[in-house]
């Protein structure tokens, strides 16, 4: 289909139908000479992918002729100089996005050394702390009982650091009361650990006042030895002599030395501290039942119902049992 010029109206060439302004309008040869000079197919081609048909009735109303070549150079350059302009102004925003970013980062290291320091110090002090106590328990003689030491001096105990508690500082006075634990069991009955408490029981009293026990000759086996001592604001504190199965022997004595030690130490402590000593003993005696045969045999005894020789033989024939 043969293409009309917009301007005039004619038809345009073959060679004109191939360019058209951006809004795909054609324009003839000799329309546009009345408005370019000095130009070729690119130049035209050029100026026509960037402009519309008005623009270039602008032109033509306004008679005005241009140099396209030195037009379309002049667009070029201007255009090279404004992305140069564009590159430039992005350089240097990402220059200062990269040097708020470094800054930035430089203050977040700066604040994390400061923390780090914070807490280096925090834990110099309290290693300081930690050595001097350690070292003004030792100077005060203080009394090793478990993990607890007890200062005599200043009054005060000191617990370890454990998995589950902090290193501390107690005073004496904080302490509102004790509980001793015993706890043994006998594998064999003829044992004479065995006999030896049913004397005890017999003679009356074994097991209801600490320190007034047989140093382990309850039992063969000693399972738990220590107290649990009970602190104002409802915590505890442990000190253990035995925490498993021993064998009687010298450890067992051993432990009950320490035993008795830190009760009467705890039960002066607590006096001192005008709280009543409420102390319960923890005891478990797997030969309760025979003790109670035995002793209820001696009440027998007591009351008269069988003599003395009797009591022996049925007490002799109970133990071998
Ligand atoms: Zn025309």
């Amino acid at each position: 289909m043969v293409k009309k010029c917009e301007v005039c109206g004619n038809n345009v060439g073959v060679l004109d139908q191939k360019i058209k302004t951006k809004d795909k309008k054609y324009v003839c040869e000799n329309c546009y000479d009345k408005v370019f000079e000095n130009y070729n197919i690119l130049d035209l081609t050029n100026w026509e992918q960037a402009h519309n048909f008005d623009d270039f009735m602008g032109l033509f109303n306004d008679g005005i002729t241009i140099d396209l070549k030195k037009e379309n150079k002049k667009g070029k350059e201007s255009s090279k100089k404004e992305r140069a302009n564009k590159e430039a102004i992005m350089l240097e925003e990402n220059q200062v996005k990269r040097e708020a970013f470094k800054e930035k980062r430089k203050d977040e290291k700066a604040e994390r050394q400061i923390k780090k320091d914070e807490i280096r110090k925090q834990k110099e002090i309290k290693k300081d702390h930690i050595k001097s106590t350690k070292e003004k328990f030792k100077n005060h003689d203080a009394l090793l009982f478990d993990r607890l030491s007890f200062d005599p001096v200043d009054k005060e105990i000191m617990q370890p650091k454990t998995f589950t508690k902090p290193f501390e500082v107690i005073p004496y006075s904080d302490i509102v009361g004790y509980t001793p634990i015993e706890r043994g069991h006998s594998k064999n009955k003829k044992h004479g650990i065995t006999r030896a408490v049913v004397g005890g029981v017999l003679a009356g009293g074994v097991g209801s006042i600490v320190g007034a026990g047989t140093g382990g000759k309850q039992f063969e086996y000693t399972d738990k030895l220590g107290v649990n001592i009970a602190l104002k604001d409802g915590s505890f504190l442990e000190a253990f002599f035995i925490k498993q199965e021993t064998k009687e022997g010298m450890m067992v004595k051993a432990a009950y030395d320490n035993f008795y030690r830190i009760c009467s130490l705890l039960d002066g402590i607590i006096a001192e501290n005008g709280h009543e000593t409420s102390q319960k003993v923890e005891m478990t005696n797997p030969n309760d039942s025979l003790a109670k045969q035995i002793r209820d045999l001696k009440e027998l005894v007591d009351d008269e119902i069988i003599t003395q020789e009797e009591f022996e033989a049925k007490k002799k024939q109970l133990l071998e049992a």
